[in-house]
C-alpha cells in the first residue's frame, strides 16, 4: 500500500465534508479537538480517510437512531511513543451489549452490512496501528485507533 506523510486535521476536514449532508440531516455537530502541534501521520491516506468516514457515519447513525438530546461528535488526538492516538467520541446510546464489535456481519441496523468496523480494523492493522473501543467511556461510544507518526523509526 502507498504510504505518505499527511496532516491529520486536514484529512479529518476532508472526511467531515464527505459526511456533511448526513450530519446536517441528523442535526449532529462534528467538533475537532485535535491539538495544533500534532505530528504528521505516516500511513495510507485513503485508508485512514475511510476509517474516519466509517467512524463518523456510525456515530451519526447512533445519535440519530437513539434521538439523543445532545448531538455531538468530538475528535481528539494525542501523540505518544511515535504513534498518534485518535479518539472519536459521540453522544449516542453507546454499544449494545449483544453486539460483537469488529466482527464481520454483526449489525443492529435493519439495512446494515456489519462490515464497517471489521474493515476499519483491518485497514488500521495494515497501517501498523491498533483499533479498539474504549469500554471505560460512558457518555456514548468512544472508538480509538493509533497510526504511526512521521519522524518516528517506522
Ligand atoms: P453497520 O454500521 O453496517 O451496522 P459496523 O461494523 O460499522 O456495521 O458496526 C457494527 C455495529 O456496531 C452497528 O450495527 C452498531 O450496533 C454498533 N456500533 C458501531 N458504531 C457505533 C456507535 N458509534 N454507537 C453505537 N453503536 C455503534
Ligand atoms: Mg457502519
Amino acid at each position: 500500500i502507498h504510504i505518505s506523510e499527511f496532516d491529520l486535521a486536514e484529512l479529518l476536514e476532508q472526511s467531515r465534508l464527505l459526511v456533511h449532508a448526513e450530519a446536517i440531516e441528523a442535526n449532529v455537530r462534528i467538533r475537532s479537538e485535535l491539538p495544533g502541534d500534532l505530528p504528521m501521520v505516516r500511513a495510507n491516506r485513503i485508508q485512514i480517510a475511510q476509517v474516519l468516514v466509517n467512524l463518523l457515519r456510525n456515530a451519526i447513525e447512533a445519535i440519530a437512531e437513539a434521538n439523543s438530546p445532545i448531538r455531538e461528535i468530538t475528535i481528539r488526538g494525542t501523540a505518544r511513543n511515535g504513534m498518534i492516538e485518535v479518539r472519536i467520541e459521540d453522544t449516542g446510546p453507546g454499544i449494545s451489549p449483544e453486539i460483537n464489535l469488529f466482527t464481520k456481519f454483526e449489525t443492529t441496523k435493519k439495512t446494515g452490512m456489519g462490515l464497517g468496523l471489521s474493515i476499519c480494523r483491518s485497514m488500521i492493522d495494515a497501517n501498523d496501528g491498533k483499533m479498539w473501543l474504549d469500554e471505560t467511556y460512558t457518555q456514548g461510544a468512544r472508538f480509538c485507533f493509533t497510526v504511526p507518526a512521521a519522524g518516528g523509526d517506522g
